[in-house]
């Protein structure tokens, strides 16, 4: 995974971008558009970075990943 990903991660931590609504259910704010937000559950994200990567590597067998399951992981480990 990408450094600038984690960074991204880690500032939405930072800056309470993440919300726990269920367990292994959490609303994070967009990085790029704060009035935006995704559903994100611990391997499941609906933003667009997340969908794309499984189109553009599908039947690889690679795990998607996005900055805000990279969020959701952080977010874990710091509660
Ligand atoms: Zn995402």
């Amino acid at each position: 995974m990408s450094a600038s990903t984690i960074r991204k991660a880690k500032k939405l931590v930072e800056n309470g971008g993440v919300e726990k609504i269920d367990d292994d259910l959490y609303q994070i704010k967009s990085s790029s558009d704060p009035n935006k937000s995704y559903f994100v559950t611990s391997d499941t994200c609906e933003c667009p970075g997340f969908k794309n990567f499984y189109k553009f590597h599908h039947g690889k067998g690679l795990k998607a990943n996005c900055s805000h399951l990279e969020a959701i992981r952080i977010f874990k480990e710091e509660k």
